[in-house]
């Protein structure tokens, strides 16, 4: 039994804490209570900074009181509406701001509840529209190694986390592309590596080994991030985008965590000039305060669905997809993006933020470091004996000492919000090489 302070009031017993490892955790809790701009407040009433945007979501910071307002009017005013069959305005103005912004102008809009939600929503949106051009034996979907898609059945499928698919069954024909992280050939590299667009070709061999007329989409994150940060080699999009229209597949970005400004332009499609067909976004969409997810689709696919032979354009929707109090949220959160012209600012700092953090590179038990935009992966060599460890233990040492990382492996991963300025970059850099000392 801890004696943490919440440990008897609340109970931490009944919430059944996701992706966590429960009883470790509720044995030594680490609890957050409140959040104002780029910091943090623990239970203990310690101040941590927020290093990784909450979970790659608060791009615009916390605390926002324009988002607050703006939802607690839209409450007061229309709580709930249905979307189906059924429309409030406050949804057709929020898809025509962001198709504003479209991704690649992308500018057809279907809205969500979380990024496994859009995940699914964008598989089943490329499955539809192969079925309504005539092209209905295009149902096996490819995914990549290392990708992470949510949890959703199709996302897990396509996903590339063993871990995440091993007890459950899978969607029928999924298949993978070899993932792009070379550290062999591409080390601490800042932004795009040289090496590895060829790895794209593993499409063509997919194509041989199944046959073209079976596949209907690729996915893939153009920078992965909850595997580790794992940036696409010059060429590699390009290459797996002609691959795509070459043989009438689908390409689906999963810009979950790079939509909305992460690299330095407003979706990763325009920061790496590649656009793919549909992309799947979420998190930084309402800069994390109410959950939802949207999926932005071309001209092209939504025009065929709507034009589809069997009379229904899409078999599918959720009870709050265009939610009115989601979509105030994310009005509200566009505004600010805009007014402090936050969906370019990485693209400022992302060379401080580069050089800080390469800095880090001759510690102890560093091999590898990657950036891009405001984004970066710290990689600590393994302990044999306790893999994932090392890497751990600096993330607890940081939320001792007032920083907030995320772990996955033994990579340290950072993505701050946007509103980051010089010192924060200094205070993470600092607090983090010490924490790094101390796990070697
Ligand atoms: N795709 C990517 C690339 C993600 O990073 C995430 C979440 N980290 C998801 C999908 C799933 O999003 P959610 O947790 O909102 O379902």
């Amino acid at each position: 039994m801890s004696d943490h302070p919440l440990r008897n009031s609340p109970s931490l017993d009944a919430f059944w804490m996701p992706f966590t490892a429960n009883r470790q955790f509720k044995a030594a809790p680490r609890l957050l209570v409140s959040a104002e701009g780029m910091h943090y407040t623990a239970d203990d009433g310690r101040t941590v900074l927020d290093g990784t945007a909450g979970l790659w979501c608060v791009n615009a910071g916390h605390g926002r009181r324009g988002i607050a307002a703006a939802v607690e009017r839209q409450l007061a005013t229309l709580d709930f509406a249905p979307t189906f069959q059924m429309g409030h305005p406050i949804a057709f103005e929020f898809a025509e701001r962001l198709a504003e912004i479209a991704p690649g102008g992308l500018d057809r809009v279907f809205f969500t509840n979380s990024g496994s939600e859009s995940v699914d929503t964008a598989l089943k949106i490329a499955l539809a529209y192969q079925r309504a051009i005539g092209q209905g034996t295009r149902t096996r979907l490819i995914g990549r190694e290392r990708g992470y898609h949510g949890v959703g059945f199709g996302g897990i499928s396509v996903g590339g986390i063993v871990s995440n698919r091993r007890v459950f069954p899978q969607l029928p024909g999924a298949d993978h592309l070899r993932h792009t992280h070379d550290p062999a050939r591409n080390a601490f590299v800042k932004g795009q590596p040289e090496y590895g667009a060829e790895l794209a070709d593993d499409l063509e061999r997919l194509v041989a080994l199944h046959g073209a007329e079976t596949i209907a989409a690729c996915i893939v994150e153009p920078v992965s991030g909850s595997t580790g940060v794992l940036i696409p080699p010059k060429g590699y999009l390009e290459r797996l985008r002609a691959l795509c229209t070459k043989h009438g597949i689908l390409l689906i970005f999963d810009e979950v965590i790079t939509g909305f400004g992460r690299l330095g332009a407003p979706f990763a499609t325009d920061f790496l000039g590649v656009r793919p067909d549909l992309v799947a976004s979420a998190k930084g969409l309402t800069n994390g305060t109410v959950p939802m997810g949207a999926v932005f689709a071309s001209r092209a696919v939504h025009d065929g669905l709507m034009n589809g032979p069997e009379g229904i354009e899409l078999f599918h929707g959720y009870t709050y997809s265009g939610h009115p109090v989601a979509c105030a949220a994310g009005i509200a959160t566009l505004d600010i993006y805009r007014e402090e012209g936050l969906l370019t600012r990485a693209a400022a700092v992302s060379d401080d933020w580069a050089s800080a953090i390469h800095d880090l590179r001759g510690r102890k038990a560093v091999i590898d470091i990657r950036t891009i935009g405001l984004i970066a992966g710290i990689e600590l060599e393994s302990r044999p004996d306790a893999p994932g460890k090392r890497a751990y233990d600096v993330f607890v040492d940081c939320f001792q000492r007032g920083l907030l990382v995320r772990v996955t492996g033994d990579i340290i991963a950072l993505s701050p919000p946007l509103i980051i300025e010089q010192g924060h970059i200094a205070e993470i850099a600092e607090i983090l090489g010490a924490a790094i000392d101390r796990a070697a």
